[in-house]
Parts: structure tokens; sequence; C-alpha cells
């Protein structure tokens, strides 16, 4: 199936961005000007909609404040990508929204195509273009070589993600790990948002697949030297755990991750089984699936407190498959309580509140947070 066609049933949009893009085409707007951005990009915007392909004009900023000022953010992940657009401002609502696959195995540059694709395809639904984008990405971008690493997507290894497609765009793309981005949204306007007294230091955690983390202050996220601020997904936590991917041993993600769990399962019983289902066996009363469950409460709580006694968060949130079991949020929090160099623990530990969608939020958030702490 075509691209767009099987994307075009999840796009939303919306009565402002439809006026703004009849006005465009039509050109009411009657002020325009050479966009700085790509002209290719500029040329395509009125196509797909029955417009004059070549208008390499933008409406002025004057004319579309609320529109040039939109939030565009991509997820990039193994298997789709995903693009959206916000309004400006505090909560800015959804005004596009859009999906297609990946296609990781055809290679870095194909990946590369899909990507623009999705953006010249927005661009040309909407009528509207950004000014720069943000996108969430497997793997984190090394500050000091400008190239992608540490990606469960192999063939964006070794590439420097952002200058390619900055060069393809013609705008500043801004890049963070999905860790990172989880922690700027669920700051933003997740779970950590509307909280009282408002949280200085939020910690999004994920803790799935992987194990990983990042960390928000006063808003901003901070990447730190080597660009890996938040991952604790490697320190060490305990040599039962065993092997991991990254060389060494006994890391934290080789105890708490969803397949550590299901493998210490496996190991008791023989019997594969998912975390979920291990969780609700755990209810029942099996007794291996309880030893499974008391384990990922006892390293979580070890593995949390190291956390909070280094960074000493207001708020850390668990997205993940793991963070979805419940037990964490009553016997985790006591657990870590034990370990955390305080008296008390005031911590709030949460659950997530933006699920799936916390990628392309925080990628979108990217543009206001700029050049990251
Ligand atoms: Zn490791």
């Amino acid at each position: 199936m075509p691209i767009v066609a099987n994307v075009r049933e999840n796009f939303l949009f919306f009565p402002l961005l439809s006026r703004a893009r009849e006005m465009h085409c039509k050109g009411e707007g009657k002020k325009w000007y050479h966009s700085k951005f790509s002209p290719g990009l500029a040329r395509r915007s009125c196509t797909g909609h029955g417009g004059d392909s070549i208008h390499a004009r933008y409406p002025k900023a004057d004319d579309f404040n609320m529109v040039t000022d939109c939030l565009w953010g991509f997820d990039l992940g193994g298997t789709k990508i995903e693009g959206i657009v916000l309004a400006p401002g505090p909560g800015g609502e959804v005004l596009a929204r859009k999906r297609i696959p990946t296609e990781g195995d055809r290679g870095y540059g194909h990946v590369l195509k899909q990507i623009t694709g999705l953006l010249e395809s927005m661009i040309a639904d909407t009528g509207i273009s950004p000014k720069s984008i943000g996108m969430g990405t497997p793997g984190t971008l090394d500050p000091h070589t400008g190239l992608l690493r540490g990606s469960n997507s192999q063939h964006l290894n070794h590439r420097p993600l952002n200058r390619d497609l900055e060069d393809r765009l013609g705008i500043p793309v801004w890049i963070e790990n999905d860790a990172n981005c989880l922690a700027l949204a669920e700051s933003e306007s997740g779970a950590a948002a509307g909280l009282e007294p408002g949280p200085r230091v939020v910690f999004g955690m994920i803790l799935g697949t992987g194990v990983g983390g990042g960390i928000v202050v006063d808003g901003k996220l901070l990447s730190g030297n080597h660009g890996i601020a938040g991952e604790w997904g490697h320190n060490f936590l305990d040599e039962s755990g065993g092997p991991c991917y990254c060389g060494r041993s006994g890391c934290v993600e080789t105890i708490l991750s969803g397949p550590a769990l299901e493998r210490h399962y496996r190991s008791l019983t023989g019997n594969r089984q998912t975390l979920e289902q291990v969780s609700r066996l755990s209810e029942s009363g099996d007794a291996n699936a309880q030893k499974t469950i008391t384990r990922l409460v006892r390293y979580f709580g070890k593995g949390v407190a190291n956390v909070i006694n280094l960074l000493d968060p207001d708020v850390i949130v668990i997205g993940g498959g793991v963070g979805k079991v419940k037990i964490l949020y009553s016997r985790g929090i006591e657990e870590a309580a034990k370990y955390v160099f305080a008296p008390r623990l005031n911590c709030r530990i949460v659950p997530p509140e933006l699920g799936d969608s916390a990628g392309v939020f925080g990628a979108a958030y990217l543009n206001r947070n700029g050049q990251p702490a």
C-alpha cells in the first residue's frame, strides 16, 4: 500500500490548518517570502491537494504566527516513524499526526528518505512548514563525534543522522534518545505536569525491553558531557544478572528489563511466559512467578535508590512494559525507601500518562527545549 494512503486514515485535520492551507494555496495572504528552507520542500508544499506545485513561497510569519510556531516532532522507531504537529504554547493541541513504516532493513539511506517523505507529505497536507524539527531516536547522538551510537536499530549506528537530516531538510533538527523524549514529554504534559508543588527535577525512566532514562531540570533536558545523562540501565546492580550486550555484566538491564525477568521465570520453570502473564500468575499464587516478581521488586528498590541518591529527583515516571507492573508503585517504593540516604522517601514514583505517545510529544517539545542544558 502506498505510504500516504496507508497513513492518511490516521491523519487529523483541524479547521485552523484547513484555513491556513486554503489561504496559502489561493494566495489570499498576498504577502509571501522566499523560504530559507530547502526549495525542494517549498516546491512540494502544495502538492497532493490540488494546489500549484510551483509555490516556492511561504506565508509570512505575521499572517500565521500560530502556524509557523507549531512544534513538529518525529519519533523514529525500529518499526515505524511517527510525525506530529502541535499548536504552539503550553499544552498545545495535536494539529496533525501521521505514521509510516521505518523499513530499516532497506538501509540507512532509505530511512532518511522515509523521514523526508513523511515530513514532505505532512507539509503538503497541512500547507505549513516547520522552522525546525525534533526527533526521538533509539540510541544516543554522541556530542563529541556527531555520530549516533548504542541504537538497537543497527543501521543508525555510526551515522551522522543529525547532519544528514539537516543537509536534506535545510532546517535545524534536534535529536535526543527516546528516554530523553519520554522524560521531556511526561514532564511537560504528562504525569509530572500539573503536580503541586511543581517538580524541579524529573527522572523519566524506561523500564521495558531495554532500561534507560532521561533527566529534566527546570523544564530543560540535561544531556550531559557524553550525551548519556540518565542512562542508569548500565549501572552495575548485581552479578546474578550475568553478561550484558554492552560488554560488562550485572547491569541494571540484565536484571530489570522485561526480557531479563522473563528469562528468570523460564530458568525456574522451563516455561516461556510474558512478564504480564508472570505478573498475573504471581497474583494468583504461582510460587515461581512470585519469586520472579519479588526479584523485580527487590532489585528495583536497589537500582532506583542509586538514582535517587545521585540525582534526588522530585518525580520519577516509569515508562515501558515493566512499568505496568502495579506492585512497583507500592512494594517497589517501600523497597527503594530502604536504600535511600534520607529518613523518608518524598520522591513521587508514578506511572506515565502519555503511553506510547510520549516519544513523539517529547520530540516536538525539543524545538522549545533548544540546545539542551
Ligand atoms: Zn550493560
